[in-house]
């Protein structure tokens, strides 16, 4: 036990630093059976706690396992021992270098859940044994308006991202399709034990991203919303829509789906080539939200806005082809807007929303051997309907 703060969970592993702050703190619970892979204090300390995980190493290279070393805890840190990590199409953005460049080796992974293996010495929020989450952001600058208005991903001095960013000590982060990690608590999000916890883990990305958006448009009961693109998130938000009381219709390419949209809660489902059917719906609909990822023609759903409408789009980090007819925009006084992700306040409203109203993502669960098969059966829009990596089939 740590003698200077009390807490049954820290272990001091540096007498000779001089402050409780300063030091690194590893500690493990006999009750873990995962705190047997933690490194003996002595090597956490002079080189990084040792992680394993899969990695990019090249352009269109395939995923491969790959080691590397998680930082040694800082004070206000916490090891997690990841149990499962979601497999977002972002991950397949950067891999396929559509976002910029790399830096190899990579791995990606930002909707990442486990149990806490570690906290360190300032660490309130957590004890080992808890279950924790890490979802895009594991740091920003906390001072700017956007940080201190909770609203992360915008802050002025750019978010750190949980892989592919530099850190504010210049390291380069690593995702979650590993079997551990290191983030400052305050980026964590707490998960109840009441949680269905592999099913919750898309929530991290998916919950958040389409939430956000609900919440700063003030989508609300009676509404008429529509969903372009059912996918990882665009299902989720199909159930979010559904649980605010709004009446959803989904647009989709793809005709199996139709089912699953009932399913969610929609109560219309319409193909993107059914002409009539986007005819007889212009100027109906208060909301439209879009997680479609690559380049589309916006036109035909702006038309279906009503006067003050609202689309906003997650997906597509690129132009609008073709572009948009400003006569849409005119003639209904309607916006097209973007959201980011969400701030680490919304993310745990979210995901206690979720846990408490029984939403979840519908998960296809896979050893990580089969990560790049599940990539391109994401871009083929054949997952039903977010791939989530067990990762204990990484440790085996
Ligand atoms: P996903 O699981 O692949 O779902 C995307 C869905 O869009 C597909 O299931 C498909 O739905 C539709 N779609 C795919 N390709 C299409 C195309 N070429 N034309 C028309 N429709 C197409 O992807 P996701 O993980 O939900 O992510 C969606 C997008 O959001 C990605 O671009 C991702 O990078 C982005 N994203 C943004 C944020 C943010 O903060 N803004 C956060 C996370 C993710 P149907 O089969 O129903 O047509
Ligand atoms: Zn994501």
């Amino acid at each position: 036990m740590c003698t200077r703060c009390d807490n049954p969970a820290h272990l001091p592993t540096d007498e000779s630093a001089t402050g409780h702050t300063r030091r690194a703190v590893v500690a493990g619970s006999a009750a873990l059976a995962s705190t047997a892979l933690l490194p003996s204090t002595a090597s956490a300390q002079a080189n990084g706690i040792p992680a394993v995980g899969y990695a990019v190493d090249a352009l269109n290279a395939p995923l491969k396992p790959f080691s590397f070393t998680r930082r040694n805890l800082r004070a206000d840190d916490i090891l997690i021992d990841i149990q499962f990590a979601g497999i977002c199409h972002s991950d397949i953005h950067t891999v396929n270098g559509d976002w910029g460049a790399l830096a190899y080796k990579m791995v990606p992974g930002h909707e990442i859940l486990g149990r806490v293996a570690a906290v360190g010495s300032s660490v309130s929020r957590f004890k080992v044994g808890d279950y924790a989450g890490v979802g895009c952001l594991v740091d920003s600058c906390g001072r700017c308006e956007y940080c201190r208005k909770g609203m992360e991903p915008y802050c002025e001095q750019g978010a750190t991202f949980t892989y592919n960013s530099k850190d504010r000590y210049g390291a380069n982060t690593q995702g979650g399709y590993a079997n551990r990690i290191v983030v400052k608590d305050s980026f964590a999000i707490r998960i109840s034990e009441r949680a269905n916890m592999a099913a919750t883990t898309p929530l991290l990305c998916a919950g958040i991203t389409t939430f956000s958006p609900m919440e700063h448009w003030k989508v609300e009961k009676g509404q008429k919303v529509g969903l372009v693109g059912m996918g990882g998130l665009g299902h989720v938000a199909v159930k979010l829509f559904k649980d605010r009381g709004a009446d959803v219709t989904v647009f989709t390419t793809s005709p199996g789906k139709v089912a699953d949209a009932r399913r969610f809660g929609a109560s219309e489902a319409v193909l993107w080539s059914d002409k009539a059917a986007f005819g007889r719906m212009k100027r109906q609909f208060d909301y439209i939200l879009s997680t479609v990822p690559q380049p589309f023609d916006v036109n035909p759903f702006l038309e279906l806005l009503t006067i003050d409408g609202t689309m906003t789009t997650v997906g597509v980090f690129a132009p609008l082809t073709p572009g948009v007819n400003g006569a849409n925009l005119v003639q209904g006084r309607r916006a097209l807007t973007g959201s980011w992700i969400g701030g680490i306040a919304e993310t745990q409203a979210v995901i206690d929303h979720c846990v408490e109203r029984g939403i979840t993502a519908d998960v296809e669960i896979i050893p990580i051997t089969r990560v790049n098969e599940a990539y391109k059966r994401v871009v083929s829009k054949d997952v039903r309907y977010r791939y989530v990596i067990d990762m204990s089939t990484l440790r085996a």
